[in-house]
């Protein structure tokens, strides 16, 4: 190699090493042992977090080459907000429980069999075993009722693009843990778990799309967009088909694969018909808790809760293919009230914006140690995402209860400052950009309030 050869090899090097590029190629799971093999479990990044960003450009990507590819649907921005809100929400219990989140994993980890090195063959272990135990775990949660409880909010939207991917479950990771405490007895490294234990997330991003088509061999080893789709799908025969995380040879091997065909029809066989993130995380709770109260004797009742979501008494386990409804594209998806006025969808993505925010402020702020404090948080940020599904779906209280959280938003700031805390986030002394989110506090205040002044005058007038 001579030296303009050898300069030019290491400024690709130095291309491919830069974070951005290995932010995008690692939600495609293009990385290598070298980069992501750490001393410590403790060390490992939030790679799910740290790919919020890259999660962004591509959604508008996607929203450009939906107009540009034929018979793709564009994005809509309620079913977008809702997908995003739920998402949002998913994230909010890590919040408090930063360091116990695979503390199973690691309490297993103590009782292995073997002693494994972390090289880089244990890293490719680790890669296939993380995504034989995803396959278990993701079938389960279609397999058993309350595991669907959790899991059906991924189901939940009518819309398959890349929002559709973050529309994530807020108690269904924590259930997960025991599929992969296995590989935690084999010797797998709660280090190495953790990193593919994202990875695996992270590239399940882009398969939630409808402009990438076939991948040619690709689709016979990797779960693709193609192999995704039928998995969302409620045409009959896509129910409970394509199981896989990253890999689809799973499926294949365990007869659960399908290969699309017929245009899928997206979303639940009953579909909820909301854009409220609350409502999505917890609506089959509450049917599953309705079903056991109703329900005659111990075992249907519980039943209910372990065999799958189709059963009833007298059925087979996961119930009769027949009583499925028979979809066929195209379908009248739930589009919601109209909303008015048209400031609406801009007020939301504003609040939303400034969840994002906050949630990046209390994932990186050690005023958040209290949980107390964090607990407060997480309340007021579940607030606000129940408020922007009320304000898509045009409830008459929506903009009544705004006015409630802006107001108590704005008397928190008043009592943080108040007390001047040395270090307090809102102290006087904070820097002046947290004025930002401060003004639009009181903008939004005034808007709804001036909303509802010239709506009591108009209906003086009429
Ligand atoms: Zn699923
Ligand atoms: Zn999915």
């Amino acid at each position: 190699m001579n030296v303009s050869s050898h300069s030019e090899w290491e400024s690709l090097q130095h291309v491919w090493n830069h974070p951005v590029v290995f932010g995008y190629r690692s939600m495609f799971y293009v990385i290598t042992p070298q980069e992501t093999t750490y001393e410590n479990y403790e060390d490992v990044p939030h790679f799910v977090n740290k790919s919020i960003p890259f999660f962004a450009t591509l959604v508008v990507l996607e929203m450009i080459v939906q107009r540009l590819v034929k018979g793709s649907k564009p994005t809509r921005v309620n079913d977008a907000t809702a997908s995003i809100s739920a998402g949002i929400m998913s994230l909010l219990p890590e919040l408090l429980l930063k360091s116990g989140k695979i503390s199973s994993y690691v309490f297993a980890h103590k009782f292995r069999l073997w002693d494994i090195p972390d090289d880089n063959l244990s890293w490719c272990a680790a890669l296939v075993g993380v995504d034989f135990g995803y396959y278990w775990a993701h079938r389960m949660m279609h397999e058993v009722n309350f595991m669907w409880s959790a899991h059906q909010v991924h189901h939940s939207s009518e819309d398959y693009n890349l929002t559709t991917a973050l529309r994530q479950s807020v108690y269904q990771k924590y259930g997960m843990l025991v599929f992969y405490l296995p590989l935690a007895l084999l010797g797998i490294s709660p280090q190495l778990f953790l990193v593919h234990l994202h990875f695996n997330l992270v590239y399940q991003f882009w398969i939630h799309t409808e402009v990438v088509g076939k991948l040619g061999p690709l689709e016979y080893i990797m779960n693709t967009a193609s192999h995704h789709r039928v998995h969302h799908g409620r045409n009959r025969y896509c129910i409970d088909k394509n199981y896989g995380g990253t890999l689809i040879i799973w499926d294949r091997m365990f007869g659960t694969f399908a290969e699309e065909d017929e245009e899928v029809v997206y979303g639940l066989t009953h579909n909820l018909n909301s854009w409220e993130a609350f409502n999505i995380q917890f609506c089959h709770l509450k049917h599953i808790l309705k079903r056991t109260w109703s329900r005659k004797g111990i075992w249907n009742k519980i039943s209910t809760w372990i065999k799958g979501p189709g059963w009833a008494p007298g059925k087979p386990r996961m119930g009769r293919p027949q009583d499925i409804p028979d979809v066929h594209a195209p379908v009248v998806r739930y589009d919601g009230p109209p909303v008015v006025p048209t400031w609406y969808p801009v007020y939301a993505m504003a609040h939303l914006s400034l969840v994002l925010f906050a949630y990046h402020l209390m994932a990186n702020h050690d005023i958040f140690a209290n949980p107390l404090v964090t607990l407060s948080c997480i309340g007021l940020l579940m607030w606000t995402l129940t408020d922007i599904g009320y304000i898509y779906e045009n409830r008459w209280y929506a903009g009544y209860l705004e006015i409630a959280r802006c107001l108590t938003v704005l008397l928190l700031d008043i009592l943080v400052i108040g007390a001047q805390t040395e270090g307090a986030l809102l102290s006087r002394n904070a820097d002046s950009w947290l004025y930002i989110p401060r003004s639009m506090f009181i903008f939004s205040l005034s808007t709804w309030a001036l909303h509802f002044v010239t709506k009591t005058a108009d209906s003086h007038v009429d």
